[in-house]
């Protein structure tokens, strides 16, 4: 063999998301696992039998039409209107991916010629990072930072450059549960007017905003419609993460852009899940403010005990998770704490020093998630407090 890596130069340092090694930890250790955002229950019990229907029915049992069933794209755009007073054509403006993960590969890959810049909120999503380096760009990123997280308007507009195509947003943000107010979203949307910029919003939890916290989309904002790509799933608001049916919401000429790459990354996807993931997007209101109020009251639950344990918590505003600083504990290294916490205490966690390209920002926090069953994050809790004594 000849002595070049395997590994693309592009993909370096991309090795194992830190999913995949901490949750091989709780395995390996027995551990409670606040790692991994997935839920430890499914969700409705009739949008569970509406995919049982479909599949039995023969509905998505082949492959479903290349931007999505009918049915789901309509009802992602009655869901767009009556959440957000948004209209979108059904047919030219809405594609069904395979989650919100390849809505945003399809989006980056589509939309980025070698060396366009990227500016995105860090910590960031790992996918970012990744779909970024595959299309060749450069990511750029604008440091969320502790303890109120908001993003800076002037350091933002410090990093725009004539090679700055997109900026890419996620609010509710995971991990720091940061909401973008109207303020903040207007102000962006008038920087991306300024500069001719395309928007990428990453919106997967768009319906777990709390409190006073209000999600918009940033594509109802003046001048944005035309350029901004909405991206969202049902794995998070229906509780099935394992069905991966995401989709992106834009103007034509975007979706048609997005579907070139989408049609050649998976082609099609999840048949008899659209046909249920069509049911829940037009469930009763009460589904989604009965959804947001028990993640709201797990929030503290999980919130009340991390206290407890004697972190340093940051009150999320939206997301299922929070994220916590360890100083109190004499510590500094988050990755090292996780690394350790399935030993001293039973329980795993994510170092978001691993969502910053700048080491410093996040060296000493850590996320836990807070989609579990209240037992488990009672359990969990009680195993903390062993950290306090
Ligand atoms: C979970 C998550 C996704 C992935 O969504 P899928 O629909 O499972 O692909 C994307 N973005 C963020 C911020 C997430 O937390």
């Amino acid at each position: 063999m000849n002595a070049r890596p395997l590994l693309n130069r592009r993909l370096d340092g991309l090795g194992t998301t830190i999913f995949a090694e901490m949750s091989a930890l709780a395995t390996a250790t027995g551990a409670i696992n606040l790692g991994q955002g997935f839920p430890d229950t499914d969700g409705p019990e009739e949008i569970r039998e509406a995919a049982v229907r479909a599949l039995r029915e023969g509905r998505g049992n082949q492959y479903p039409p290349g931007p999505g069933i009918p049915e789901l794209r309509a009802a992602i755009s009655d869901h767009q209107r009556r959440f957000y007073d948004l209209s979108l054509d059904p047919d030219t403006e809405v594609l069904v991916t395979a989650g919100a993960t390849e809505a945003i590969a399809a989006t980056l890959l589509a939309l980025l010629e070698p060396g366009d810049e990227v500016i995105a909120f860090e910590p960031f999503y790992d996918s970012y990072a990744a779909c970024i380096a595959m299309a060749g760009a450069k990511r750029v990123p604008l440091t969320l930072r502790a303890p109120s997280f908001r993003p800076d308007l002037d350091e933002l507009r410090s990093k725009i450059t004539p090679r700055t195509r997109l900026l890419l947003l996620n609010t509710p943000h995971n991990p720091t549960g940061t909401v973008l107010t109207a303020e903040e979203q207007s102000a962006i949307a008038a920087l991306a007017v300024e500069h001719d910029l395309l928007v990428v919003t990453d919106e997967v939890y768009e319906h777990l905003a709390f409190d006073d916290a209000v999600h918009v989309p940033i594509a109802t904002f003046p001048g944005m419609r035309e350029r901004t790509v909405s991206i969202s799933s049902a794995g998070k608001t229906f509780s099935f993460t394992g069905w991966k049916v995401g989709w992106a919401m834009a103007a034509a000429p975007l979706i048609a852009a997005v579907r070139t790459a989408k049609q050649y990354l998976t082609y099609v996807s999840a048949g008899p899940f659209q046909y249920a993931i069509a049911e829940a997007l037009r469930l009763p209101d009460a589904y989604f403010d009965g959804f947001r109020a028990d993640l709201r009251r797990k929030r503290d639950l999980l919130g009340d005990g991390l206290r407890a344990a004697g972190f340093d918590v940051h009150q999320p505003q939206g997301t299922y998770f929070i994220t916590t600083d360890i100083t109190p504990f004499g510590e500094k290294d988050a990755y090292a704490f996780c690394r350790t916490l399935p030993e001293r205490c039973g329980v795993v966690a994510i170092p978001n020093s691993v969502f910053y390209d700048d080491p410093e920002a996040g060296r000493s926090q850590v996320r836990f998630t807070f989609c579990k069953q209240d037992d488990v994050l009672q359990e969990a809790a009680g195993r903390l407090l062993r950290l306090a004594s």
